[in-house]
């Protein structure tokens, strides 16, 4: 194990790992995890693992599964994203300002057991590939229109499901500790996420 301080999320019957970093289903088209020698494994701090547990009898109850799409980032991981596509709105430019790079952070929404992803506003990671070619060339209002619905304020009366879905995500994991950022809908993080040292990854 290369730190005592992350703890591993695994597949069960309340947890689906899929890591867009792991796969070509992200921004950047590339599988860096994978790349790296990293793999599709979820890697959280304690508290954070204790936290989602606690999920534990609602996700029972609804029949459903909490998808986790990223989780720990390794830094170098991070910074091969950024430098595929070096944009700071997609992935700060240094790897300090990531919650994922200290374990204290996770990308996630709500599934069938089936692994069906619930509707939602946007994707769950709205940083696609085809807005990074647009913004790169200088096209930015179809990125910040889109960028819009992955806000937790966004409001759409076209998208009843979208919108309760995600408002449901929000009051689950407040409802055990965790923190939602105003911009991204799967983002949460530990509310003191900032106060924990980045950790450094490498392959044995
Ligand atoms: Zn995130």
């Amino acid at each position: 194990m290369f730190s005592e301080d992350l703890f591993e999320i695994k597949n069960s019957d309340l947890f689906i790992v899929d890591l867009m970093y792991a796969g070509l289903e992200n921004m950047t088209m590339c599988p860096v995890y994978e790349r790296i020698g990293f793999g599709n494994r979820a890697f959280v701090r304690k508290e954070m693992l204790e936290k989602l547990e606690k999920l534990t009898p609602f996700l029972r109850r609804q029949q459903l599964k909490l998808k986790i799409c990223d989780a720990y980032r390794p830094p170098i991981a991070h910074e091969m994203l950024h430098d595929i596509v070096p944009i700071p709105v997609f992935f700060a430019d240094s790897c300090q300002r990531s919650l994922h790079c200290r374990g204290a952070a996770i990308d996630c929404c709500l599934c069938y057991e089936d692994g069906r992803e619930l509707v939602y506003p946007t994707r769950i990671d709205a940083y696609e590939k085809q807005y990074a070619e647009q913004l790169m060339s200088g096209n930015e209002e179809n990125f910040s229109r889109h960028l819009q619905k992955a806000r937790h304020d966004y409001q759409n009366p076209d998208m009843p499901d979208e919108i309760a879905n995600r408002n449901q995500l929000k009051e689950l994991m407040e409802s055990i500790g965790l923190e939602a950022i105003p911009h991204e809908w799967w983002h949460y993080n530990l509310p003191n996420g900032a106060d924990y040292p980045l950790i450094v990854w490498k392959k044995d």
